[in-house]
């Protein structure tokens, strides 16, 4: 395998979780970011979420990370860049504009945006070819999917060093061969989101039920039979006997439902408020994310 440098801008929620993938697949890593509070605890959260994969040899892997509060020397000999800073556009061209002269010609430089075209953010380099998108998911470290975003200006050789990369740190890569926005996760999703908002907000069932149906069904099978393999479970014709009877009538509304956006007018901002599309207390809360926590611990396990 071979040993990159690798450079994490940013050292949130995603950034600590991308230096701890990267780091525990035995690359080194240097993490920079410009306020003292994210990098002072750092090493911390690095060290907590190992404890909750498992990780038998904490100190081996934090000996890999590098915390960096000036960027020439975080970025000083990379051959990976992976920038997980404010989801801001200026900001993030400005930081490709400053790292790109201080990396070699070879390194790859990768944004790990939600949302902001990777096009747009890459625009501005003089080496546009080794730039590419990589759409971490949350918590880095536990999700295994990375999708690696192609914009119209990025090389074979870039696309195949990072999935390559990705692949023998333990992620999943896929590509998305068009710089689309949502990629291909966040589309699917949000399909799915817009459907059940509009079951609500049209008086046919409720939140709870909407969510009850998923988890208690399709949702069970998902994460080992995806939506075009079922397709071919139940056969390609039943498939379109379903749309020809279906399609018309599922929400076709290009912008948001008026029923979300008067949540959100409400403040009404889901757990962070108490009250979203249903009310919930601050242990309701926990209760779920807890849930989420344990059930990607065990879905690990269970799929290796
Ligand atoms: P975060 O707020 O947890 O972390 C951002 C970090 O960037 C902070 O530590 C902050 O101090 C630092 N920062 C601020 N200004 C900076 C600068 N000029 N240069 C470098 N670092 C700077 O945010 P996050 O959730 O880790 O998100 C980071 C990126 O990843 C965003 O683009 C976000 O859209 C994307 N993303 C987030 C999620 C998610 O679920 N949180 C999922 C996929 C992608």
């Amino acid at each position: 395998m071979a040993q990159e440098r690798i450079l994490v801008v940013g050292a949130g929620l995603m950034g600590h979780g991308i230096a701890l993938v990267c780091a525990r697949a035995g690359h080194s890593v240097a993490v920079y970011d410009p306020f003292a509070a994210a990098l002072e605890t750092l090493r911390d959260r690095i060290r907590a979420s190992l404890a909750l994969m498992g990780e038998d040899n904490p100190d081996a892997v934090l000996e890999r990370v590098a915390v960096r509060p000036e960027l020439a020397e975080a970025a000083s000999g990379a051959t990976i860049v992976f920038e997980a800073a404010p989801e801001k556009p200026d900001l993030k061209q400005a930081l490709f504009a400053e790292i790109e002269p201080l990396v070699g010609p070879d390194c790859i430089l990768a944004s790990n945006t939600s949302v902001i075209p990777i096009t747009t953010i890459m625009a501005g380099l003089r080496r546009k070819e080794r730039a590419l998108g990589t759409h971490w998911w949350n918590p880095p470290h536990q999700i295994p999917l990375v999708e690696v975003i192609r914009t119209e200006w990025t090389g074979e050789n870039a696309m195949g060093r990072m999935t390559g990369f990705l692949a023998q740190a333990g992620k999943t890569p896929v590509r998305v061969e068009k710089d689309v926005p949502g990629f291909i996760g966040n589309r699917l999703q949000h399909a799915l989101w817009r459907e059940a908002i509009s079951l609500v907000e049209n008086g046919i069932c409720s939140a709870e039920a909407v969510d009850t149906v998923v988890k208690s069904s399709f949702g069970r099978r998902l994460a080992v039979l995806g939506p075009l393999e079922n397709a071919d479970l139940v056969g390609t014709d039943l498939t379109l006997d379903i749309h020809n009877q279906v399609l018309h009538d599922l929400e076709q509304r290009p912008g948001p439902s008026p029923y979300l956006e008067k949540l959100v007018a409400e403040g009404h901002l889901g757990m962070k408020s108490g009250e979203g599309f249903t009310k919930w207390t601050p242990e309701e809360a926990d209760t779920v994310r807890k849930r989420v926590g344990t059930h990607l611990r065990r879905l690990e396990t269970i799929l290796e």
